[in-house]
């Protein structure tokens, strides 16, 4: 049983975000400070999942600028939303989509999104590649770093010839690498995945691609993908607060 809606007039929603994102940036600030990193290579993006478009719209009027989104059609009506609200301000936003990339989607993804974390098949990047028009889509290759049979991602053996396929295609961006670890119950434990991805990545590169970021790092593990390179942390719960169950 959830407890009744507290009467949230715009305000307090507004207060609310505007504490919680100061919070969150005051952690990357400090976590970027223990591990020797400058605090803007790290880059906040915006869960809002399950959360309503005007705390999305809050956000965004409180400076926060990237946004990512797990469902498409979900996105869309905050994308329009925030374009109603304030067209001139919208036009600044970037949308990132880390959802499951259903291939019959690609095209309305490619149209919409700037960034794309979670492209991991041959078949996906050859659609959105497709769909794209002339600026080109930043993508990120969802790695499956844990092997989990009920993930996405590709396997940690198969992300150098995606990684290869994906730099081929000319509307594409290649960025780097993006991925979700299990959940571990130790610091040392949750490092060692990012590390491990961040491994994978430096392999890339010395193989002679061009990758500059690594999104990792949710709400329970941001500070352990921060030490590990992470540069771009995807927040949902810290920022938002608890998503609402889902229908
Ligand atoms: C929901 C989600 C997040 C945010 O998770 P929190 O734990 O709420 O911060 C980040 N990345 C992906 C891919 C997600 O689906």
């Amino acid at each position: 049983m959830s407890p009744p809606p507290s009467p949230a007039t715009e305000h307090s929603i507004n207060n609310d975000l505007e504490g919680n994102l100061r919070g969150i940036r005051s952690r990357i600030r400090a976590c970027c400070g223990k591990y020797g990193r400058d605090p803007d290579s790290v880059r906040l993006v915006a869960v809002g999942k399950q959360h309503p478009a005007e705390r999305i719209a809050a956000l965004a009027a409180l400076g926060q600028r990237d946004f990512g989104e797990n469902y498409l059609q979900e996105a869309g009506r905050k994308m329009d939303w925030c374009h109603d609200q304030a067209p001139g301000a919208a036009n600044d936003l970037a949308w990132h989509f880390i959802g499951h990339v259903q291939s019959r989607k690609c095209r309305d993804i490619a149209e919409r999104f700037h960034w794309v974390h979670t492209v991991d098949s041959v078949k996906v990047a050859t659609r959105l590649n497709q769909h794209r028009g002339d600026r080109r889509l930043n993508v990120l290759i969802q790695v499956n770093i844990d092997d989990e049979p009920t993930k996405s991602g590709v396997r940690v053996d198969q992300v150098q010839d995606l990684a290869d396929m994906v730099s081929t295609l000319s509307n594409l961006h290649l960025r780097g690498l993006m991925i979700i670890p299990r959940a571990r119950d130790t610091f040392a434990q949750q490092r060692e995945a990012f590390a491990r991805c961040r491994q994978l990545q430096d392999s890339l590169i010395r193989e002679g691609l061009a990758l500059d970021e690594l999104s990792m790092g949710m709400t329970a593990d941001m500070e352990a993908a921060i030490a590990e390179g992470a540069t771009m942390v995807r927040i949902g719960t810290a920022l938002f607060g608890p998503r609402p169950p889902s229908a």
